[in-house]
């Protein structure tokens, strides 16, 4: 049965807390929500994260986790009030960069005596490419923040192919250096698949070398791609269990599409790749309970493109030719269907440079047998 703005009304006793609390956005339901409001002695906070939106089984197949507890009096007003304001929860990468931003900080302070130096991440740019110069400074003030040393390279435009070899193979060997990252695009002329195989696998901070992505096939430890290793820990963080789920990923790319369906995977969804050559993509799009799109199409996917009560984490970042920002999914559209949806911006972008840092971090704690609480990080 659909209840209104097409949301099924289940009781919240079947419903669990964790389902009432996704549909009860902080900013939605501000009533019961934390911050200013548990002043007022309401218990709830918006915090704990497991979530499904309330579908019936059989129009979804299988709920997304249906957890723990019943819902108590109070989540039962939230379940109803829920009911007016339904909207996608929010998966706000923005702020869970800012609280694994703390948590780095601080296991970096605890296993800086037993390393005997800070991690270092050097970041090399090649040529004056604007955009690059803006995320090669973001990542350093990132690195900043948390107490990363940045090691920054920059070579000339006209720098040949064996120069930007001599300057990887330096990082290679520098002790200081935790985390190598070769910025991308790099100036026409070279050549970027040798210099990208060239940095040490295990300082590889980007997790693209080709050892990594044949270490992430067979299930082995080794620095994840940056992107799809945020998307994973954003789901694992809202307490979204891939196991047993029916996923999508909409791009085969080696930097995104790829790693992202192995990583899936390797949670135990069941995962479908789509691809340009996808013949009627909206029917395969609508299988997902959890769809990840990273196509680089500006709102290619709308609400006919999904099943109600789906995931869908939002890869994809274009500017606006009028301003601003959007993603690969038309946000209005789906934030009224979907259980959960990323925001662009906000969403995967900023996990992606603190995965960078987390990459970072976890070869810093290798290379010094360190002893750091990131395990939940590690994917
Ligand atoms: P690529 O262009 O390398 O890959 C795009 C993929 O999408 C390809 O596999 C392509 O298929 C597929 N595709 C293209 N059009 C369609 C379509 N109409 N239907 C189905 N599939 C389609 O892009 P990336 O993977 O590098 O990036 C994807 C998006 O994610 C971009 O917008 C990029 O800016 C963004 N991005 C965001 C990051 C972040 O941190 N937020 C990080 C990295 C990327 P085929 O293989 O057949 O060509």
């Amino acid at each position: 049965m659909l209840g209104c703005r097409g949301v099924s009304r289940v009781p919240p006793a079947r419903a669990s807390w964790r389902q009432v609390q996704r549909q009860c956005r902080p900013e939605a339901v501000q009533p019961f929500g934390g911050g200013s409001n548990a002043a007022q002695g309401v218990a709830v906070t918006h915090s704990a994260t497991s979530f499904s939106r309330a579908w019936p089984e059989d129009e979804i197949g299988t709920q997304l986790l249906i957890t723990d507890t019943d819902a108590s009096p109070t989540e039962e007003a939230c379940w109803d009030q829920c009911q007016q304001t339904s909207m996608a929860l929010r998966l706000d990468g923005k702020q869970l960069a800012a609280k694994l931003e703390a948590r780095l900080q601080q296991q970096i302070q605890t296993g800086l005596a037993a390393a005997g130096r800070s991690p270092g991440l050097a970041v090399l740019r090649v040529g004056d490419d604007p955009a690059s110069a803006v995320y090669v400074r973001n990542k350093e003030k990132a690195c900043a923040r948390i107490g990363v040393e940045s090691f920054g390279s920059h070579l000339p435009a006209n720098a040949s192919q064996q120069e930007v070899l001599t300057a990887i193979r330096a990082l290679n060997a520098d002790q200081r250096v935790d985390g190598i990252l070769l910025q991308l695009p790099l100036p026409e002329g070279l050549d970027e698949t040798p210099l990208l195989a060239e940095i040490d696998p295990d300082k590889d901070a980007d997790g693209l070398h080709t050892l990594n992505l044949g270490r992430l096939l067979k299930g082995e430890q080794g620095p994840r791609s940056c992107t799809p290793a945020g998307v994973m820990v954003m789901l694992r963080d809202q307490g979204i269990d891939p196991a047993g789920k029916r996923a999508v990923v909409v791009g085969r790319s080696i930097l995104v599409g790829q790693p992202m369906a192995l990583m899936l995977q390797a949670a135990n969804a069941t995962v479908t790749v789509a691809h340009s050559r996808t013949q009627d993509l909206a029917s395969i799009t609508r299988q997902a309970e959890i769809l990840v799109v990273a196509a680089g199409r500006p709102e290619m996917i709308g609400a006919d493109h999904i099943t109600p009560g789906c995931v869908v984490v939002d890869v994809g970042i274009h500017r606006r030719p009028e301003g601003g920002l959007c993603g690969d999914v038309r946000a209005e559209e789906l934030e009224p269907v979907a259980a959960a949806l990323s925001p662009v911006p906000g969403g995967v972008g900023p996990m992606t440079v603190t995965m960078l840092l987390v990459n970072t971090v976890v070869a810093w704690c290798r290379r010094h047998q360190v002893a750091l609480d990131l395990s939940d990080l590690v994917v």
